[in-house]
């Protein structure tokens, strides 16, 4: 069966080498494959026609390629946001999301199905954790927005895991893949143009610091008072947010790199003036950025977002005390391309 086979995607460099030597292949084999799947997108092998006819049954028979099934496709009215939802072969469910901004083709991917973290506001999270996404899995969300947008003469330009899950809890297979897209003989998009968003595991934030890569960090911040934050984000309660912070100093300090904290803004819950002020005086003097999202509501989650004018105010406050700050309007909220909403909704039908 199909997925008994190892996933082609899940393959470093080094490995497709070691695949090809063992098959009798001369090495050169193993950078046409990898300039075929990275470089022209394409996903099976009888696409491959620089590889002989023989080669490509080999492939096909010792090899998966298809990762990933595209079950719904959605666009916002003004075609600049388009969700898919794709189904995994042992039959989970994943989102991602492409953004057209001016110059920029950003995607949303994701890390796992579901998420375990068990935030209160977050539809992902109101649907638990089904499982950690394999690096190749989450390679193939961005080699089929890829293909899209090259069928287009377009590309992808930046990718940020925001869609399902949490990075820092299925860290290794996220490193995996961004280092393997990142390679210049794949995407080549470089290192900055990635963006990797936690909810703070804190010894994760660590190590990523340690690691000293260029690429983004954002963490999803939603309040500095303990016992709220707790109450929004129940791992908190593990890593409480002083501990976070001084985690995102020491980034700060290790990296030369800014971080942003994500900030959704929940009307009466965290958006008054005096959670503007802790905020900022929690956050004083650090490179970072700061990116308030009114909330999206969804299905488990009764509150509401923030009005303009409160957000506008909030931001205000932040900026008085010089720490850069912008509202982020939520794209497509009418298409669901909140985190997590379609493959919830899709479970329920299911
Ligand atoms: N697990 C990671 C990445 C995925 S969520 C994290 O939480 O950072 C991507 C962003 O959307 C996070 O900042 C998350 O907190 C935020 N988010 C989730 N549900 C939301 C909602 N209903 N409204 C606004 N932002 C939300
Ligand atoms: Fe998971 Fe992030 Fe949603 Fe929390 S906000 S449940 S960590 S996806």
């Amino acid at each position: 069966m199909e997925t008994n086979k190892p996933l082609i995607y899940d393959l470093s460099n080094s490995e497709l080498e070691a695949r090809m030597k063992d098959m009798g292949e001369p090495s050169f084999r193993a950078k046409q494959i990898w300039v075929a799947l990275y470089q022209t997108f394409r996903i099976s092998p009888e696409e491959i026609t620089t590889l002989p006819k023989s080669l490509r049954e080999k492939l096909a028979d010792r090899f998966a390629f298809k990762a990933l099934t595209a079950l719904r496709e959605v666009q916002s009215e003004d075609g600049r946001t388009i969700k898919t939802l794709f189904k995994l072969q042992d039959g989970n469910f994943i989102e991602a999301v492409l953004m057209y901004y001016e110059e920029r083709r950003t995607l949303c991917i994701s890390s796992q199905s579901g998420c375990g973290m068990g935030c209160s506001f977050c539809a992902t999270g109101q649907m638990g954790l089904r499982r950690n996404l394999t690096s190749g899995e989450i390679i193939a969300q961005v080699m089929y927005y890829a293909r899209y947008l090259a069928e287009m003469d377009d590309k992808v330009t930046n990718v940020v895991l925001m869609g399902m899950g949490e990075p820092f809890q299925n860290y290794d297979h996220v490193m995996e893949a961004l280092d393997r897209l990142n390679n210049p003989e794949a995407l080549g998009l470089g290192a900055r143009r990635f963006t990797i968003s936690t909810i703070g595991i804190v010894p994760k934030i660590i190590e990523f610091a340690d690691e000293e890569t260029q690429y983004n960090l954002a963490i999803s911040l939603h309040s500095v008072d303990d016992s709220l934050r707790s109450q929004l984000i129940p791992i908190n309660r593990k890593y409480p947010v002083d501990e976070l912070i001084v985690a995102c100093r020491y980034y700060v300090r290790k990296t030369s790199r800014r971080v942003t904290f994500e900030y959704a803004l929940i009307q009466g819950v965290n958006d008054s003036i005096a959670d503007a002020e802790r905020l900022a005086h929690k956050i004083r003097g650090m490179i970072c950025h700061v990116n308030l999202i009114p909330l999206n509501p969804t299905q488990g989650y009764r509150e509401q977002p923030t009005q303009a004018d409160q957000a506008d105010a909030f931001c205000a406050i932040l900026e008085e005390r010089n720490i850069p700050c912008t509202i982020r309007m939520r794209r497509g909220i009418e298409i669901q391309a909140g985190c997590g909403q379609l493959a919830t909704q899709m479970e329920s039908k299911s």
